[in-house]
């Protein structure tokens, strides 16, 4: 994004929205989590390894962002470890099998990016709903870790919509702004190679 200046001067009054949903997100995470005594630490299930979609250009531009405030050396081995992940996520689906692969975020148990880090990455663990109009709501559970550790603890109601509606409109007013008409679904390492 710094080689292109014209467009980064778009994108940061959305992308300084997006980080005050992300921080909001945050906050409504703690704040469960906390309630449950969740926490989140090394577990067999790494979320970092879950092929997540995200949906969004947005984020897609974050965490470019988040990336070119690393060194050049570091940020190179993410595109080169991107490539490989990618690849063999490729070959994965072809074989019929279930995709489990480190995200090339990742280091060492590390987020190299975390302050940019997408939504599904800020909300993951805690069990959460979704409301939308004319629908049922729909409840979602916690990862294995929240279930061995907060097995007992009575639901705590942490919906996800407003972030879910939130974002959506961020990203209709972005993609209108730059002309963008595609809709976006990626996973990271897919992201880092295109
Ligand atoms: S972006 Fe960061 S938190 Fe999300 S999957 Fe990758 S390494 Fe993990």
């Amino acid at each position: 994004m710094k080689s292109n200046p014209e467009k980064h001067k778009i994108l940061s009054p959305f992308l300084n929205r997006l980080a005050v949903i992300f921080a909001d997100i945050d906050h409504a995470y703690l704040t469960s989590s906390s309630y449950y005594n969740f926490h989140c630490k090394g577990c067999d299930e790494n979320c970092c390894m879950t092929h997540f979609f995200h949906h969004t250009h947005m984020e897609y531009f974050y965490i470019l962002e988040g990336i070119s405030e690393l060194d050049s050396t570091l940020s190179a081995s993410i595109y080169k470890k991107a490539r490989e992940a990618n690849q063999q996520s490729i070959s994965s689906i072809q074989q019929g099998d279930t995709v489990r692969l480190m995200c090339p975020l990742n280091s060492n148990g590390i987020c190299l990016i975390y302050n940019h880090r997408p939504m599904i990455c800020r909300m993951h663990g805690i069990p959460h709903e979704l409301r939308f109009p004319g629908k049922q709501p729909v409840f979602g559970k916690g990862c294995k870790a929240f279930e061995v550790q907060c097995e007992k603890k009575q639901y705590r109601p942490f919906d996800r919509t407003p972030f879910y509606v939130s974002m959506a409109n961020l990203e209709k007013d972005m993609k209108q702004q730059l002309g963008i008409k595609e809709k976006f679904k990626k996973i990271i390492a897919q992201m880092l190679v295109d």
